[in-house]
């Protein structure tokens, strides 16, 4: 790659559908990237489940092609651009997601696996969303469940690089769904976490959008990172951004977080 940091985490247009209409095109990032000279990579959405059953989603009938053509034919200008996918992980669907990085691991240069839900339609990063699975289920089961299911999703091996391990806690903080009596938050459930990255040789995100959340920190805490390089964990950043200014605005938090990694 042409520069030294590389934001790995941003969505675009067209092929993430929580990106705006008038958001951000790969050609509107590669353009305030070389001017800031960092390494873009495009992570969007790849959710199996909804790419089955949602004839508009952008990866409905194997459209994942058409995204390589589209990422390819820019990086013949440009070479600090990676092609890449936030891959999300269903339990009950290994077999096409191994099946999945069978065929396109070596197509893609980054794939990220991440957990939004496992309950389908209640995404916990929604907080719309979570306050509705809130009045259903209690939320030391809902946090419990979020670990057990990453737990899997790590040992499963499908994945080498995980994306904000403990976005659980994006709404379920001290500043908004206040954790309850029985639940347990601490900074050690997500240390074990890390800690099976670290044995199964996969490498973790240091997510930087919590900033811009009412918790205030990034996804894991800088805390649970120092800990985990501590032992030996590989990390990679990423900005999470779904709007240009957003992703501009985060390129001096994204270059202090490589700073902080290699201070630590
Ligand atoms: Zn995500
Ligand atoms: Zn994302």
């Amino acid at each position: 790659m042409k520069y030294k940091y590389t934001d790995y985490h941003v969505h675009s247009k067209g092929w993430s559908e929580d990106v705006a209409d008038d958001g951000p095109t790969f050609e509107d990032y590669i353009l305030v990237a070389e001017e800031h000279q960092i390494n873009v990579c495009f992570l969007n959405h790849y959710e199996l489940y909804y790419i089955e059953i949602n004839k508009n989603n952008p990866f409905h009938n194997g459209r994942v092609n058409d995204y390589l053509e589209e990422i390819d034919k820019l990086k013949e200008t440009y070479d600090f651009i990676l092609s890449g996918l936030e891959v999300d992980y269903y339990e009950d669907r290994e077999i096409l997601l191994m099946e999945f990085m069978d065929d396109y691991e070596k197509e893609l240069d980054f794939i990220g696996g991440t957990i939004h839900e496992w309950i389908k339609g209640y995404p916990i990063t929604s907080k719309e969303r979570l306050s509705s699975l809130l009045d259903k289920v209690p939320m030391k089961k809902i946090i419990d469940d979020y670990f057990e299911v990453s737990r899997k999703m790590i040992n499963s091996k499908i994945f080498k690089n995980i994306c904000h391990i403990d976005t659980i806690f994006r709404y379920i903080n001290n500043n908004e769904f206040k954790p309850e009596d029985d639940c347990d938050v601490s900074d050690n459930r997500v240390i074990d976490l890390g800690r099976l990255c670290i044995k199964n040789n996969i490498k973790i995100e240091v997510n930087i959008s919590g900033l811009k959340f009412p918790i205030k920190r990034t996804f894991p805490s800088l805390n649970v990172v120092k800990k985990l390089k501590n032992e030996g964990a590989s990390f990679f950043v990423g900005s999470d951004s779904h709007s240009l200014q957003y992703f501009e605005n985060k390129i001096p938090k994204l270059l202090e977080m490589y700073s902080y990694l290699d201070s630590i």
